[in-house]
């Protein structure tokens, strides 16, 4: 196994990544910005750099810096977490110029799925079913007009390099679209460098249901069942379960075997996640791939009993998957919620710091935490502050657990969305499982 590993990222998910380092032997070294010398990802690690101010252009994204560090330090391997650099094909390209082991797909495949168009046209080719729409970029405005009159309207104008809900807009009427399209390719532009944009057609009252899958270098592929991850605001996800109360066991088997399929035809290897919508009568539709660990990767450990941060690094390492398809176990519920720093009323970030911090305890709860007591939540970074998951025998069960570790768990000193993450798990729509994409503006 590796002996050393840098993780290029911060908050919770380098703590996590360094954790499982730990239990596996592995040294591990964290990289940081001067927003984060006090963060528990620069306390936990074995050693630790500072690499720019806290701005993440001048830090985490700094490439030249995280590579130097890298080799200076003897790391032999790379762990990018999520965001940031995680899909940076660049970077890759970067780590593997430098000999360093890049833990996720190789270059190619992460710069091909970072392209939401590229992928749907992949995914299209090999039989996966995609959402209805084009694929190839709009050139103009008169021909984005052409197209939605075809696809028919609503439509889901998006960017092709788009993530993060940010880059794309629903438009219901042909009177909103020259304004969605140039407001849409400005904010593109703005955060992606890339205007390109193309249109779907908008599916009514979907479920977002994704397919974790895991593959290694010798094209052993196997999918860990599905994440519900209905639960969003502004398009960006705030609670996730596993498994979907929605799925019956063909759909899930086949949505399976799509996943695996997508992940094969693209030579993928490492952990991935196969995003689907799905509608009320259970077709699915590819909506993309995320080519890296998802922040929602603690449902699919708690249900499988797997720790996919350790089946990452022995795939990165080049060892055979120790398991097949039908060796993996699927057990009770479990749910993950994010807290995050921000007015539970306009979702806007609510930085400060943290005054008093009591966690709930208990054999069915598991934190996974970028704060402790304490802490000072910066404006410069993703508000995230932590993740609450539970687990139960049935969904009934964990909700429960859900519903009382909520309302054990005391922030003070900064706003969080903990009111409105009680609202969503005492609804009665959320109990019935009548979890559709709109439920936050539905229900809330
Ligand atoms: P991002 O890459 O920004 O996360 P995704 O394409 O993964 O964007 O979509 C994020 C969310 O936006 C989905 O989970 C879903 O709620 C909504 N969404 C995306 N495309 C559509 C669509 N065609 N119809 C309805 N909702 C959509």
């Amino acid at each position: 196994m590796f002996k050393k590993v840098l993780i290029a990222n911060r908050g919770e998910i380098a703590a996590r990544v360094i954790r499982t380092c730990k239990e596996m032997g592995i040294e591990t070294v964290a990289v940081y910005s001067e927003a984060d010398e006090d963060s528990l990802h620069v306390k936990a690690a074995d050693e630790s750099y500072l690499i720019g101010p806290p701005r993440v252009n001048e830090s985490y994204l700094n490439i030249d810096r995280i590579i130097d560090i890298a080799q200076a330090s003897g790391a032999e391997a790379v762990h990018p977490g999520y965001g940031l650099l995680s899909e940076n094909a660049s970077f890759v390209k970067r780590c593997e110029e430098a000999g360093l082991v890049f833990i996720g797909p190789e270059s190619d495949v992460i710069a091909k799925m970072g392209s939401k168009i590229e992928s749907r046209k992949m995914m299209n080719r090999v039989g996966i079913p995609i959402v209805p729409g084009i694929d190839y970029p709009l050139k103009n405005i008169e021909e984005a007009i052409t197209v939605a009159e075809e696809i028919g309207y609503p439509i889901m104008l998006k960017a092709s390099a788009g993530g993060g809900g940010i880059g794309m807009q629903i438009v219901k009427e042909p009177k909103e679209l020259e304004k969605a399209f140039e407001g849409n390719q400005k904010r593109a532009t703005n955060y992606f460098g890339d205007g390109a944009m193309f249109i779907e057609k908008y599916v009514a009252n979907p479920r977002h249901i994704e397919i974790q899958v895991l593959a290694d270098n010798k094209q052993n592929t196997v999918y860990l069942w599905e994440r519900e991850c209905s639960i969003q605001r502004r398009h960006q996800k705030v609670l996730e379960e596993a498994p979907s109360s929605f799925l019956d066991e063909e759909t899930r088997a086949k949505m399976g075997e799509a996943a695996v399929r997508a992940a094969k035809s693209i030579g993928y290897s490492n952990a991935g996640t196969i995003e689907f919508l799905v509608d009320e009568e259970k077709n699915f539709y590819f909506l993309e791939m995320n080519t890296r660990l998802q922040v929602e990767h603690p449902v699919t450990e708690e249900i499988t009993g797997l720790d996919l941060v350790k089946e990452q690094l022995n795939i990165a390492f080049g060892k055979e998957l120790s398991f097949t398809q039908s060796d993996i176990t699927r057990v009770g519920h479990a749910i993950e919620v994010r807290i995050y720093a921000e007015d539970p009323k306009t979702f806007f970030p609510s930085p400060g710091k943290i005054t008093n911090l009591e966690l709930p305890e208990g054999e069915n709860i598991r934190h996974e935490l970028a704060v402790n007591n304490l802490s000072t939540v910066t404006p410069f970074y993703d508000p995230m502050i932590a993740k609450l998951i539970v687990k139960g025998s049935t969904r009934e069960k964990a909700i429960d657990e859900m519903k009382k570790a909520l309302d054990e768990y005391i922030v003070e000193g900064i706003k969080t969305n903990i009111p409105m993450l009680k609202n969503v798990i005492k609804h009665e729509a959320f109990l019935n499982g009548d979890t559709t994409i709109n439920f936050v503006e539905k229900h809330l």
